[in-house]
């Protein structure tokens, strides 16, 4: 019997074995079409309907209102930082200010992108205390007649999570950044203007973004906007302006209708806390590991830790390795460890983490 593999990357990253073995089944020919879907016209009865199903199953996942356009664009989320500005600065005197909340290094990119095409307003910073809060919302200094508001929900590197939706003057849309834990947690669409993740943690594959944008922000675009990420154009031509990554869609379809045989978002955001609290519990039980996030603001899906004795991390990764669990070096910026706990993670694959870490911390 080989050693399980867990594999804790933060993206891309482990997928459900039960979408994987799926798609293995259906890769040569899909429903009796004799082509995989890779093989498909993406205006084909075929396509369409997987795209149709993948689309009605996200809007049920998420309760996406009506009102609100769901596309599956590419770009990925370092995209978005562009394309977001470019669809929604053109709604006021130019230029616009974009307000911005930095907590990590994924909003902070968002915020060195967003100048290319607006004024950038840096509301709060986490960056003095090392990134480890979401500044307190009393403390940041918004902008009157903002374009919008930029937020990273769930910063992946640093490991910070928003446990609020911040509450602002109702005419400045939210967007937020959800890449690494959307589908993990219930989330009130409807409290967002847009709302956007990179499919290669929860979802599916990299090369598909996935992007939920309210109705009355599709045609604010700059006119420098591309037609292929103009939301309104992407919108009216049901994600098909230009060729979709068919495959990936297909594969977030698979995921979505797993998700909701086992229960949709709410259940697995059970899971999620208990997988989270199960590790933080392993990681705080003495000074062997530290993860320095402010308790309440702990990401439930990435959770970088250190090794007091640093001398030790080629040990820890090499033993961890040698146990199946795979891709636990930190990110380069901040060094240490990471574990990515995404809902395709089986609570079994916390607890052998779990257990390796009170191994090798002797307990
Ligand atoms: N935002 C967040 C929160 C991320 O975690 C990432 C990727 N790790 C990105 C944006 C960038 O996504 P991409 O590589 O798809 O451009």
């Amino acid at each position: 019997q080989a050693t399980p593999i867990f594999n804790f990357s933060a993206g891309p990253a482990v997928l459900p074995k039960e979408v994987l073995e799926q798609a293995a089944a259906e890769m040569l020919d899909w429903h009796g079409s004799g082509m995989s879907v890779m093989e498909m016209s993406h205006r084909g009865p075929e396509f369409i309907s997987i795209y149709q199903q993948a689309e009605a199953d996200l809007r049920e996942l998420l309760a996406v209102p009506p009102n609100y356009k769901i596309l599956f664009m590419q770009g990925g989320g370092l995209g978005q930082n562009a394309i977001i500005p470019m669809n929604l600065a053109g709604c006021c005197a130019q230029p616009a200010t974009i307000d911005f909340v930095h907590t990590g290094s994924w909003s902070g990119k968002s915020i060195k992108e967003a100048k290319r095409y607006a004024n950038v307003n840096v509301v709060a910073s986490g960056e003095a205390g090392g990134f480890t809060a979401v500044p307190q919302q009393a403390s940041w200094n918004l902008s009157s007649g903002a374009a919008y508001l930029h937020i990273c929900t769930n910063e992946t590197i640093d490991g910070v999570e928003y446990n609020f939706v911040p509450d602002i003057d109702a005419r400045v849309p939210i967007v937020a950044d959800m890449s690494s834990h959307i589908l993990s947690r219930t989330i009130d669409v409807s409290k967002y203007g847009v709302i956007f993740a990179g499919a290669q943690k929860n979802i599916g594959p990299a090369g598909l973004t996935l992007v939920i944008v309210r109705d009355t922000l599709l045609d604010d675009a700059l006119p420098i906007c591309p037609s292929a990420f103009h939301f309104k154009t992407v919108a009216e031509h049901e994600s098909m302006y230009n060729t979709p990554p068919t495959y990936a869609i297909y594969i977030a379809g698979l995921v979505f209708a797993h998700l909701k045989k086992l229960g949709g978002v709410a259940a697995m955001e059970k899971i999620n806390i208990e997988k989270a609290r199960l590790l933080y519990a392993a990681l705080d039980a003495d000074d062997f590991y530290e993860n320095r996030v402010a308790h309440e603001y702990r990401s439930r899906m990435n959770v970088p830790f250190f090794l007091r004795d640093e001398s030790q991390n080629d040990k820890f990764l090499a033993g961890a390795k040698a146990r199946g669990l795979l891709q636990l070096k930190g990110h380069k910026s901040v060094g240490g460890m990471r574990a990515s706990i995404y809902n395709a993670m089986p609570l079994e694959g916390v607890q052998a983490l779990v257990d390796y870490l009170n191994e090798f911390a002797g307990r």
